[in-house]
């Protein structure tokens, strides 16, 4: 029998300002009056949160230069969304290979365990499009109890993975909760949270939520930044906090058509992150997701970028190209092709400028 944990902490929704948020009225006033949008593009963007609902953090909407640029289109819904016929709800079967509530568990030493169902914004591109801000997502304290026995039970998981929605955008004593339950279980080695805070509402990563964090280490972050304009003094200072408090943080981004399918900006971006102290870590191919068809690229186009960066700038800057594969078969990175022959004499590559070298083998 599992103890609910209502009993022993009261969860609070954390207290913001209203502005941190901006309403529906006030969206829909600011794109006809400022981005002077017709009312019938207002009225497309209305069917679509029909579906799937909208929410800004009124900094991330602050960084919207004109209509159609890279924030925009990450942020504000698009009529395309709901004329998506292909696409699957669930491509990576996360909910087929979930054995218990809020946790998938895929890899042989590692899991997912969802902790929050809400974020900053909500990303229009996001791979569980199907249940952000629906009541599809649900957390709770029994169910979160419920994935901690589930962790306790399984000696193999030395690696939890703690996303959302965005972990960070969990109630700060549920945080503080799920970190101590989990150091208290001896086989999970490191902690890791997922989070788009930085990127989509720096201020919230509070001296407060560093302190926190720091005291069960070792904790793993990885960002989410898709594009050079998200590169601002305040996300600056976000990962200067989280990264003075000796967590190693990385980047995951996804390969997104018209916002960063391009090596020069994706090398922009990632050497912008390496300078804030966040490696970048893997580059999604768009998954097969209902609704986001209009984000995705061919996958010529990531092996494109990753040959277009790689030898060009810092190796600490290339990530990962990976295509989470449908059906849940997991991330498989995909590597441009350096390796133009092997036998047992020699290896023929080509070397980043396109250089044919040979090794020989050993004999
Ligand atoms: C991405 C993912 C992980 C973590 O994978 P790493 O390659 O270790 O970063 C674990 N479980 C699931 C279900 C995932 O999707
Ligand atoms: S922050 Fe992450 S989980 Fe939330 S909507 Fe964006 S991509 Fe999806």
């Amino acid at each position: 029998m599992v103890q609910s944990c209502a009993e022993k902490i009261s969860i609070q929704k954390p207290i913001r300002f209203i502005s941190e948020y901006l309403s529906l009225d006030e969206i829909f006033s600011e794109l006809e009056h400022k981005f002077c949008l017709s009312k019938e593009k207002i009225e497309e963007i209305k069917q679509v949160i029909e579906v799937y609902p909208l929410k800004i953090s009124r900094y991330y909407w602050n960084l919207i230069k004109s209509v159609d640029d890279p924030i925009w289109k990450q942020c504000i819904p698009n009529i395309a969304e709901i004329r998506d016929q292909v696409g699957e709800e669930d491509p990576l079967a996360e909910e087929r290979d979930s054995p218990a509530p809020l946790i998938t568990h895929r890899y042989p030493d590692r899991c997912l365990f969802l902790i929050s169902d809400t974020c900053e914004m909500y990303c229009r591109f996001c791979t569980r499009k199907r249940k952000m801000g629906t009541e599809k997502l649900v957390i709770n304290l029994e169910k979160i109890d419920v994935a901690i026995e589930y962790i306790r039970n399984h000696h193999e998981i030395r690696d939890v993975i703690l996303s959302g929605g965005d972990a960070l955008c969990a109630p700060i004593n549920m945080i503080k909760y799920i970190l101590k339950k989990l150091r208290e279980i001896a086989h999970v080695e490191i902690i890791r949270l997922g989070s788009r805070v930085p990127c989509t509402n720096p201020q919230r990563i509070t001296q407060e939520l560093c302190d926190l964090l720091k005291q069960f280490h070792p904790i793993y972050i990885n960002v989410h930044f898709e594009h050079p304009n998200e590169i601002t003094p305040e996300s600056i200072k976000a990962c200067e906090m989280l990264a003075n408090a000796g967590i190693p943080l990385g980047n995951q981004n996804v390969l997104l058509k018209g916002i960063n399918d391009d090596p020069t900006i994706m090398g922009e971006l990632y050497k912008g992150l390496l300078k804030m102290r966040v490696k970048p870590y893997y580059l999604f191919q768009a998954d097969f997701v209902k609704g986001t068809n209009h984000f995705r690229t061919n996958v010529e186009t990531g092996i494109n970028i990753i040959h277009g960066i790689r030898g060009f700038i810092s190796g600490l800057a290339i990530p990962h190209y990976v295509i989470d594969a449908p059906n849940g078969g997991g991330k498989i990175p995909i590597i441009p092709d350096y390796l133009k022959s092997l036998d047992e004499e020699k290896v023929i590559l080509e070397n980043y400028a396109g250089k044919k070298c040979e090794y020989l083998q050993v004999q």
